[in-house]
């Protein structure tokens, strides 16, 4: 039977009694559809800094190389905002993972499933059909780029933050976002600023190379500001959007927007290999961490992107998907999507009818 190893990191917030729930899931669609797998948790996060003083353990290192994707669920809160920012649970836990495993991409589909048209805050008619996945670049450009910092001038302080990339790190997102295309609608839209960035020519440049070896994919350009308006008129002209790193924070944090809840959004990122690692869009949301009422869709679908993107699994991935539309289409949802004449249900109880309709 093929088997898959998976790295399991809970973390903080609601990370664990989303992961606690949704794991269940998985291995049950497992069963179904014929392969195995093989979880292994580890400490990740603020809740490994108070175990062993470091966010990204060495041992949690090694589960996570000798595994085929991390599932993840969120790091972060306020116990360690007080930090130095080096040490604090995102910074100290997800650029290490991202790093060492190079996932220069980060998928984010949007999807707002007819059953919960009345979550997003757009219109009906313009939300309906809504179908797109954001590709972003995830380690490079000017979150990176050097020179970066400040010095002091005549004129006061000056900070500088500097975009930079190189043609190779477009050309290997670039390829992940037509290898998507073309396996959903074959359209694909530039995000850039190429009227006035010189990085954005590059990315043009490049890619209208790359897609010479994609005919079948339709290419299109769009600035930023532009495609950020586009995204509320008319979000259903895309299929795939490709971004630099910072187009792509916003505009993926922007499109979340638009499914109307952070538990609704699953994210992966990925790179050259199968591997990836996979977790909710939202973060550790304490809030309402402990209280039962996180949406675990957002961690689910994560699940069902890691059986799609690292282990080719893509008829368990739709089960699952098909499953939660079901459990939506019987009415429940939890507190963040609840309205009118749905039933509320807990984390747990809107996760174990998914299992059922499974
Ligand atoms: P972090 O620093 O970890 O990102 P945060 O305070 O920014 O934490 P987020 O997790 O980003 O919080 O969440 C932003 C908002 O979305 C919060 O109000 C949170 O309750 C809500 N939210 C996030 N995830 C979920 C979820 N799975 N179910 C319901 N609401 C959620
Ligand atoms: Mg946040």
């Amino acid at each position: 039977m093929k088997t898959y190893r998976v790295a399991v990191l809970a973390g903080d917030g609601i990370g664990p009694e989303l992961v606690r729930v949704t794991i269940p899931i998985l291995r049950l669609a497992s069963y179904l559809y014929g392969f195995e797998l093989i979880f292994e948790e580890a400490l990740v996060g603020g809740t490994a800094i108070e175990a062993t003083g470091k966010a990204l353990p060495p041992e949690t290192l090694e589960i996570c190389k000798r595994s085929q994707a991390i599932f993840f669920g969120a790091v972060g809160g306020k116990q360690w905002e007080s930090l130095p920012p080096e040490k604090q649970p995102e910074r100290a836990a997800l650029l290490p993972l991202r790093k060492t495993f190079s996932l220069f991409a980060n998928l984010r589909p949007v999807t707002c499933y007819p059953e919960l048209i009345e979550a997003s805050p757009l219109k009906p008619e313009i939300a309906s059909g809504v179908d797109l996945l954001i590709v972003r670049e995830l380690t490079g450009g000017i979150y990176f780029g050097q020179p970066k910092g400040r010095v002091l001038t005549e004129q006061g302080e000056r900070a500088i933050d500097t975009l930079v990339y190189d043609t190779s790190e477009i050309e290997r997102v670039a390829t992940v976002a037509f290898e998507i295309a073309l396996r959903r609608k074959k359209s694909l839209t530039l995000i850039d600023k190429a009227n006035v960035l010189e990085s954005s020519l590059l990315w043009r440049k490049t890619v209208k190379e790359i897609a010479k070896n994609y005919p079948e994919v339709e290419l299109k350009f769009m600035y930023v500001d532009n495609a950020a308006m586009q995204l509320v008129l008319k979000p259903t002209q895309f299929d795939v959007l490709l971004c630099e790193n910072l187009f792509g924070d916003i505009l993926s944090d922007e499109a979340a927007g638009i499914a109307g809840s952070l538990g609704l959004l699953a994210s992966a990122s990925i790179g050259s290999t199968k591997f990836g690692l996979y977790e909710p869009a939202g973060g550790s949301a304490p809030d309402i961490a402990g209280k039962g009422i996180a949406n675990p869709i957002a961690q689910i679908l994560s699940g069902a992107l890691m059986f799609e993107y690292s282990f080719q699994e893509e008829e368990a991935a739709q089960a699952i998907k098909d499953a939660i539309r079901d459990v939506l289409k019987d009415g429940y949802r939890t507190m963040d999507i609840a309205k009118g004449s749905s039933t509320y249900c807990t984390t747990e109880e809107f996760a174990e009818k998914v299992a059922q309709k499974l």
